[in-house]
């Protein structure tokens, strides 16, 4: 399958683009289409790369709106503990596709995710047409740790080679909700797999406390101690490092994900450290949480949080600039979450087409538009290897993926108060 674009706009220039077996094959002024080629007219369009979100647990669309505004244990004990409970296949499916579809609309290609069934999720995520990295939380504070590392096993023998487009990984929940003994196991299958490990890490000053108080040592330095701080880990949030951790984590090439919405949502209490881990340097990416405590996947939304708080926690304006925080959201500033090291021949055809015409980008730098003055909206068209999964602001079977969404919320006893649209009531 072979699609060009022409007329796009990049850095100043028009420009037609060549995708063949999913790789750009030319790119530049003068590309012109071959008979048999899916076409898109890309005039008064801006063609920039796609978004990566780092951290979310996206089937967690089906509880969006659900126990807003309590306190995070509350939250979690009152409301989603229970509903998870309940959880099916098939509510993972379709909650997952919801996510889907919103991450296709607002310009990101690449996921990383931490749910349960996560075979359902990568399902979705393939169906869909997305990137991804999937993985169960894996969890032992019950003293389970047999049927949670028999689990892992499974699940990711149920991942392994099901599309090229999406990854297995293992994702240890946290330091305080997995055992000493199987994050070392974890670390071992990881190694021996050469799988990227997802985890939380340092996401309150209580997870910091009590690291200390039970292993005597940080939690980046109790994670480097089981084995589990590598080039292929991703640690989400990291509010709470301190300077000798963001060395280590630097030392070892391991990625920090921040994700500055829903720390501002649960109040964290502080905010990731960025001048000081860009200083070390770490390797840092961007996510936005599950759409439970976030509660959009709207990416452009978090990057301006990024820099807005980072900015402001340093009283300083210049703490972190336009560009720098569109390279953060991007993936360019840690290649491990899977971004394209550029848009050129050779490199997976995965990028967006932004609505030139959209008067938040109609003034002054693209990078300071993009991140300051935009949202998802300014989305026209997303392709991922060469296939157009949004075009002109539409995607296929966004009706029936949204009402089924709302069906399984329904069967969960979610009741959402807004849903307009049906199964039974689908053309
Ligand atoms: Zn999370």
């Amino acid at each position: 399958m072979t699609l060009t674009i022409t007329g796009a706009l990049l850095a100043g220039e028009r420009v037609g683009l060549r995708a063949h077996n999913g790789l750009i094959v030319e790119i530049g002024p003068g590309v012109e289409p071959q008979p048999g080629d899916e076409r898109v007219d890309a005039a008064g369009a801006i063609l920039v790369p796609p978004l990566i979100n780092g951290h979310t647990h996206a089937a967690m669309t089906l509880f969006r709106g659900y126990g807003d505004d309590l306190p995070l244990m509350r939250w979690l004990q009152e409301k989603i503990w229970p509903v998870e409970r309940r959880l099916e296949l098939d509510d993972v499916y379709w909650g997952t596709r919801l996510a889907c579809l919103e991450m296709i609309r607002n310009g990101t290609t690449r996921f990383w995710d931490m749910y349960w069934h996560p075979a359902a999720a990568a399902r979705a995520a393939h169906d869909a047409g997305l990137r991804a990295t999937v993985a169960a939380p894996l969890i032992d504070v019950d003293g389970r740790s047999e049927q949670m590392r028999e689990g892992a096993l499974r699940s990711l023998d149920e991942l392994a080679g099901a599309d090229e487009r999406v990854d297995a990984s293992l994702a240890p929940h946290a330091i305080y909700t997995v055992s000493e003994d199987s994050l070392r196991w974890i670390a071992e299958v990881a190694g021996e797999r050469g799988l990227p490990v997802q985890i939380h890490l340092s996401e309150t000053e209580q997870e910091v406390t009590d690291c200390l108080a039970a292993h005597g040592e940080r939690p980046a330095r109790y994670l480097d101690r089981v084995g589990l701080l590598t080039p292929r880990t991703v640690l989400s949030h990291g509010v709470w490092l301190d300077d000798d951790e963001l060395e280590l984590i630097a030392s070892r090439g391991a990625v920090v994900v921040t994700n500055p919405v829903a720390n501002l949502k649960l109040a964290v209490g502080g905010v990731f450290p960025y001048p000081r881990a860009r200083s070390a340097g770490v390797r840092v990416g961007l996510g936005t949480d599950g759409p439970g405590s976030n509660n959009s996947l709207d990416l452009f939304a978090d990057m301006k949080v990024l820099a807005l708080v980072q900015k402001h926690a340093a009283q300083d304006a210049a703490a972190i600039d336009a560009l720098e925080t569109w390279d953060i959201a991007t993936g360019r500033r840690a290649p491990l979450l899977g971004a394209a090291s550029a848009l050129e021949v050779g490199q997976p055809a995965d990028f967006l087409l932004l609505r030139a015409a959209a008067s938040e980008l109609s003034f002054g730098e693209l990078p300071a538009a993009l991140v300051y003055a935009a949202s998802g909206a300014v989305v026209q068209t997303t392709v991922v290897a060469g296939r157009v999964l949004m075009r002109d602001g539409e995607i296929e079977d966004a009706d029936e993926v949204l009402a089924r969404a709302l069906d399984r919320a329904r069967r969960l006893g979610l009741s959402p108060p807004l849903a307009s649209v049906r199964v039974d009531e689908l053309a």
